[in-house]
C-alpha cells in the first residue's frame, strides 16, 4: 500500500521498477488529497520559551499553498517552504523538503519558525501501526518529545501518516528583489580572490539569508533571486496580492515545452541559444512586470515557481556544511561543473538542459519546535552531524536535464565522483534531496550501490540509519507501507 500526495517527486519511493510485475504492480495506492484534508489552526500554548507559540492541525492531503493561505488568513506562516503550490503535507514530510534560509544582517525567523526542514515542524504525527496486541493496524500517535517519533519525521514513506500537528510562527511581511548579469566567476570566486565589492554568494547569503541563484547553462550569468523580512513596503516595491510573481516562469514552459525537448536532443546546439536567451528574457520580463521588486505577506515569496515547469529531472547534491565554508565549497563544486561543461559542449554536447540551482538551509535544530525532548528527525538531509558540530548550513544544489537528454547521467556521474573526491569528508558531508534524482551511475538515478550504501553513514556515527530502520519494521513487521526499491534501499546496513 503506497501512500501518494501530488506525485511531484522523481525517486521510487512510491512505486519503482524494482517492483514484481511493474507494469501491473500489485500495489493499493491511496492518494491522500481528497480525504485527508482538514486543517485546524490551534489556540497558541506556551513551549519551552515561554513566548506565545503556534501550530496547525492538518490531514496529510493538504497541499502547501492551501495550508500557506490557511495560516496567512491567522497572521501565521513558515519560515520556508518548496517553491511550488502542490506538495502534500505529507510527501513533504516523506522527503523532508526544503525552501532556503539562514541566519542573516536583514533576516531572523519568529518563534515557532526553523531554518531547517519541513519535518523539523512536527509536534505530533498520527501513523498507521501494528498493534501486536489486537494483532491490527491502528492509529498511533507519536508526540515528539517520545524518542522513536524522530524516526518517521522524514520517512520515506515507509509508514502511512494520516495526520500531524505543525509549529508555525507568526506571519512576516517580506520583499523578494532581483538581481541580474552576476558572472560565476564573481558569485563563486575563490574565497582568496574576493574584494569588498565582490558579488559572491557568501555575501548575498550573509546579507539576505534567503537567497536562490539560477542559471542556464551553458551561460555563466546569474539571477539572484533574494528575500528578507521588510514590516513596511519600501516605496520602491510593488504590492503583492497572491503567490506565483515571477509571471515570465509561468509563460514560458507552456509556449516552449511541447518543442523544446525534442528540438534540443536533436539539434543540440541550440542549448546555447536557448540559454543565452534566457537571462534578457527574465531580465526583461521582471521589470516589466514589475517583479524584479515585490513586497507583501510571506507566501507570496515562497512560492514562485510554476509547477508547469519543464519536465525535467533535478539532479542534486546536498553538502551539510559550515557558514564559513559557503563560498569555498561552491567555488569548487561549480568549478567542476563548467570545466564538465566546457568539455561537452567542445564535443557539441549540452546534457544538462534546465536550471542550475543554489538554495541554502539551515539544520533541523529540535529547540526551533518547542518541545521538551525533541530531537531531530534521523533521516533528515539536515540532520546535525555530531562529528562535525562546526556545520550549520545545508547548501542545495540542482541541476536539471531530460529523462532522455543524451550524455546527461554520464556527465552526473563525473561530476559526482569529483564533488566525492574533493569535497565529501573534506569541506562538507554530501548527503541526498530524497525526492529528488542521487545516487547515479550510466544506468540511471538511484542506482549506484556505494553511494547508497554511504548514506546511512552519514547520520550519524551511532547507528541512526539501522535503528530508524528497525523502527519502521517494529511499526510495520508486515511491510505493508512499502516497495522494493525502499526494502533495498532501507536495508539494515
Ligand atoms: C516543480 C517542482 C518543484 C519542487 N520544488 C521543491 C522545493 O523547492 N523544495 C523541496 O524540498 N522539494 C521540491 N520539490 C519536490 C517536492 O516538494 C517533493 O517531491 C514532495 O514530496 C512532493 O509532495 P507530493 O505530495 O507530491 O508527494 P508524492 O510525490 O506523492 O510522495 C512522495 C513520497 O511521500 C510519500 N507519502 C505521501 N503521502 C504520505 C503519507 N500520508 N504518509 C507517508 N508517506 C507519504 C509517498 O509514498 C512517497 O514516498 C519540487 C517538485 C517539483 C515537481
Amino acid at each position: 500500500m503506497r501512500p501518494s500526495g501530488s506525485r511531484h517527486s522523481w525517486a521510487p519511493f512510491t512505486f519503482s521498477l524494482k517492483d514484481n510485475g511493474v507494469s501491473c504492480p500489485k500495489t493499493i495506492l491511496v492518494e491522500t488529497t481528497t480525504h485527508f484534508t482538514s486543517i485546524i489552526v490551534n489556540p497558541p500554548d506556551t513551549g519551552n520559551s515561554r513566548s506565545e507559540l503556534y501550530s496547525v492541525s492538518v490531514g496529510t492531503g493538504v497541499k502547501l499553498r492551501k495550508l500557506l493561505e490557511t495560516l496567512e488568513s491567522y497572521d501565521l506562516g513558515l519560515f520556508a517552504s518548496p517553491t511550488i503550490a502542490e506538495p502534500t503535507v505529507g510527501g513533504m514530510l516523506a522527503v523532508g523538503v526544503h525552501g532556503s534560509g539562514i541566519p542573516s544582517l536583514k533576516d531572523s525567523k519568529n518563534p515557532g519558525h526553523s531554518y531547517g526542514t519541513f519535518s523539523n515542524l512536527v509536534i505530533s504525527m498520527t501513523i498507521v501501526a501494528w498493534d501486536s496486541s489486537s494483532s491490527a493496524y491502528i492509529l498511533k500517535t507519536l508526540h515528539r518529545s517520545e524518542p522513536d517519533t524522530k524516526a518517521f519525521l522524514t520517512n520515506l514513506g515507509r509508514t502511512f501518516v494520516t495526520s500531524v500537528t505543525l509549529r508555525v510562527g507568526r506571519n512576516q511581511m517580506l520583499r523578494s528583489e532581483s538581481h541580474f548579469y552576476i558572472h560565476s566567476s564573481e558569485l563563486f570566486a575563490h574565497p582568496s580572490r574576493v574584494t569588498s565589492n565582490s558579488r559572491t554568494i557568501s555575501k548575498f547569503a550573509q546579507t539576505y539569508g534567503r537567497i536562490n541563484a539560477i542559471s542556464i547553462p551553458p551561460s555563466n550569468e546569474f539571477w539572484m533571486l533574494v528575500w528578507h523580512v521588510e514590516p513596511i513596503k519600501p516605496l520602491a516595491s510593488r504590492r503583492t496580492y497572491g503567490p506565483f510573481n515571477h509571471y515570465i516562469m509561468g509563460l514560458y514552459p507552456a509556449i516552449i515545452e511541447p518543442f523544446y525537448r525534442r528540438l534540443t536532443n536533436e539539434v543540440s546546439q541550440l542549448n546555447r541559444l536557448f540559454s543565452a536567451a534566457t537571462e534578457p528574457a527574465v531580465f526583461l520580463g521582471s521589470f516589466l512586470t514589475r517583479s524584479n521588486d515585490y513586497w507583501g505577506p510571506s507566501k507570496n515569496h515562497l512560492l514562485y515557481f510554476s509547477s508547469s515547469l519543464p519536465r525535467m529531472t533535478p539532479y542534486t547534491f546536498t553538502f551539510v556544511t559550515s557558514r564559513s565554508n559557503i563560498q569555498l565549497v561552491l567555488h569548487i563544486a561549480r568549478t567542476h561543473f563548467e570545466s564538465l561543461t566546457k568539455a561537452y559542449e567542445k564535443l557539441g554536447q549540452y546534457p544538462i538542459r534546465g536550471d542550475f540551482d543554489i538554495r541554502l538551509t539551515g539544520l533541523d535544530d529540535p529547540k526551533d519546535v518547542e518541545v521538551e525532548g525533541a530531537e531531530s528527525p534521523s533521516l533528515s538531509p539536515a540532520r546535525p552531524i555530531p562529528e562535525y558540530p562546526q556545520y550549520d548550513v545545508v547548501i542545495w544544489m540542482d541541476m536539471s536535464a531530460y529523462s532522455d537528454t543524451p550524455y546527461a547521467l554520464e556527465f552526473v556521474s563525473r561530476l559526482q565522483q569529483l564533488l566525492y573526491r574533493d569535497l565529501h569528508g573534506k569541506l562538507a558531508i554530501l548527503r541526498a534531496e530524497w525526492a529528488k534524482a542521487w545516487a547515479c551511475t550510466l544506468q540511471g538515478s538511484w542506482t549506484n550501490t556505494s553511494i547508497i550504501d554511504h548514506y546511512s553513514r552519514t547520520f550519524s556515527s551511532s547507528d541512526e540509519w539501522n535503528w530508524a530502520v528497525r523502527l519502521f519494521t517494529k511499526f510495520d513487521p508486515h511491510g505493508i507501507f512499502s516497495n522494493d526499491f525502499l526494502d533495498y534501499f532501507l536495508a539494515i546496513k
